[in-house]
């Protein structure tokens, strides 16, 4: 076992004790081997503790699981506060907002998704009448956007002042070899000084849910990565990398490095690897290590030979047992359940510094 290898193998299993204290207590073994819940479990990412709280509501009160994660999520596509979905999510390099989402339901096993679709709010909205209303699971670009166009969904100027005026600062200081200058220091090399602050930046929220019944469901929506190339397509909107739902298993997926994901399959990953018995946490664990493997370029690993990006997994089994996990330590996710709405700890690789 080379040193990385082995430090990250005593950093998982430290995580995996601290994590292990996590099990839930609404889980109760039922008679068939599985186990009852006596509500729902919802999952998210850390900016989706309005979401978990919402979707579990809805679903306490009989909506469909997929309704109630897209209408947890909805409340974060339509902040203007969160830059990295939605409304207000940061723009593509030529400043124009480009939002991935898709769904899947577990019950009928559909799915739908859309990628670098413009000017709506709801990515995942398009997404479920993707699912819905076609015969298709993805639509991308110009097309998505006419097929929202004809389910009448709203077209906005998605790209908030706020957001302009940070991709503006991105677009002025990421290269002192433009023509772009900032108003501080427009005659030498500002933007070499402050580049430094302005790293790409990712984000995105992921929320799946589990209802009392057994029925699962899961929505990733995002604007991806920051300042990306027009058209760069993340894991998010990805059946299998940045969602995946087997209703006769469990639901999962990711936020962090899409590029690492979708090498991965990622959330598919998770999903086989609860299939074969390991809980949510270490699911999650097991395909962050897999990512650790598959980064073999030189540019994505610090000088200790570790990943210098992130990436998180969240996921619920079909028992009610839940869990998260990160690469790096002291990442938070959105839990619901037992009946109640809060941040847990994800477990992780490596401990951060
Ligand atoms: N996974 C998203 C993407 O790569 C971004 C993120 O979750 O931060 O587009």
């Amino acid at each position: 076992m080379n040193d990385v290898t082995r430090r990250g193998f005593i950093q998982t299993a430290a995580a995996g004790t601290v994590a292990g204290l996590l099990a839930p207590s609404s889980v109760r073994a039922a008679a068939n081997g599985s186990a009852a819940i006596s509500g729902p479990v919802v999952v998210a990412s850390a900016n989706g503790l309005g979401a978990v709280d919402k979707a579990a509501g809805m679903i306490g009160g009989g909506s469909d699981t997929l309704d109630a994660v897209i209408a947890g999520v909805n409340l974060v596509e339509e902040d203007p506060s969160d830059h990295s979905v939605g409304y207000g999510g940061l723009p593509n390099e030529d400043g124009v907002v480009e939002l991935d989402s898709c769904v899947m339901h577990g019950p009928t096993c559909r799915a739908g998704s859309v990628a670098a679709l413009r000017n709506i709010k709801t990515p995942s909205r398009v997404a479920q009448v993707v699912m819905q209303r076609t015969d298709h699971v993805m639509i991308v670009g110009e097309g998505a956007l006419r097929f929202a166009r004809a389910h009448g969904f709203e077209e906005v100027n998605l790209l908030t002042d706020d957001a302009r005026k940070i991709w503006l600062r991105w677009k002025e200081t990421h290269s002192n070899r433009d023509d772009w200058i900032t108003p501080e220091d427009p005659n030498d090399g500002a933007g070499a000084d402050a580049r430094a602050e302005l790293q790409y930046t990712y984000g995105t929220i992921n929320c799946c849910a589990l209802a009392p019944g057994g029925d699962l469901s899961g929505v990733t929506t995002t604007s991806g990565l920051s300042y990306k190339i027009p058209g760069r397509v993340g894991d998010s909107p990805i059946i299998g990398a940045g969602l995946y739902v087997d209703n006769e298993v469990g639901a999962a997926g990711s936020t962090g490095r899409g590029e690492a994901v979708i090498k991965i399959c990622g959330a598919h990953t998770v999903v086989e690897e609860m299939r074969h018995g390991l809980s949510p946490k270490e699911a999650c664990l097991a395909a962050l290590r897999r990512i650790e493997k598959t980064t073999t370029e030189k540019r994505l690993r610090r000088k200790d030979g570790r990943p210098n990006f992130d990436v998180k997994f969240y996921a619920v089994a079909k028992d009610g047992r839940y869990g998260a996990a990160a690469i790096w330590s002291g990442a938070k996710y959105s839990v619901h359940a037992d009946g109640k709405t809060r941040h847990e700890p994800c477990a992780f690789l490596y401990q951060r510094g």
